[in-house]
């Protein structure tokens, strides 16, 4: 099962991508988190990575290329993508990557929600450095601990007013015409993400559970 969570920045993909690992054991790939985990590494292609995150711009194709292709090599369950692909080139790459596994995407979530919602979302948003679990406000109730690790939560660096505007531009000008690209192939179910993250979730499953009749 291959599953692609599309949406603007802080819609939730990264929230609705963990429920759907609990209940149903898919591989989660974030590539968000992926390369936040690579920015320890602390070199230059880390530095490079951190300012273009930075300036809400997308990574380069390349970079993200290849670790998609290492997560698929260790991936046996079906699996649920969560931030890529993110713009024309890297879904034309995903559909040859699947096509010479012998595999197919089976649907594409694509969660619809206002930029201001979104907006204010972010600023709520922690999250654990260490296992990349998200809270928002209301799961937040004053805890700054990760329940699942007790790390100390924290606020993503690109979780500014002034960075989500420019990752909002890159989701229109880069991500949101894939979109159309999925419709077009019949893949593509829209999702209404203002939505509490319950409801959000139960319109997900009910897709998965009709389909599967
Ligand atoms: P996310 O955690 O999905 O919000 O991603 C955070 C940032 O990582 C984005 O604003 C991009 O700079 C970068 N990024 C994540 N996924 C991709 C991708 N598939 N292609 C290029 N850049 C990405």
């Amino acid at each position: 099962m291959n599953i692609i969570l599309l949406a603007p920045p802080a819609a939730g993909k990264g929230t609705q991508a963990s429920l759907l690992t609990k209940k149903y054991g898919f591989k989660h790939i974030s590539t968000g988190e992926l390369l936040r985990k690579s920015l320890e590494a602390n070199d230059a292609v880390s530095l490079e990575i951190k300012e273009t995150m930075q300036a809400g711009k997308l990574v380069s194709d390349a970079i993200i290329l290849q670790l998609i292709e290492k997560e698929f090599l260790v991936a046996e369950q079906g699996i649920i993508l969560d931030g890529f692909p993110r713009n024309k080139t890297q879904a034309l790459k995903y559909a040859e990557l699947l096509t010479s596994l012998g595999q197919e995407i089976d649907y594409v979530f694509y969660l619809a929600v206002p930029k201001e919602v979104a907006m204010e979302r972010i600023f709520g948003r922690r999250t654990c450095p260490s296992c990349g679990k998200i809270y928002n406000s209301r799961a937040l109730e004053n805890k700054e601990k990760c329940m699942d690790c007790n790390t100390a939560l924290v606020k993503r660096e690109d979780d500014t007013e002034e960075t989500f505007d420019l990752r909002y531009e890159t989701y229109i000008k880069e991500t949101s015409p894939l979109i159309a690209f999925y419709q077009e192939q019949g893949l593509l179910y829209e999702i209404d993400a203002s939505l509490s993250t319950e409801e959000v979730f139960a319109s997900i499953e009910k897709v998965l559970s009709k389909e599967s009749e």
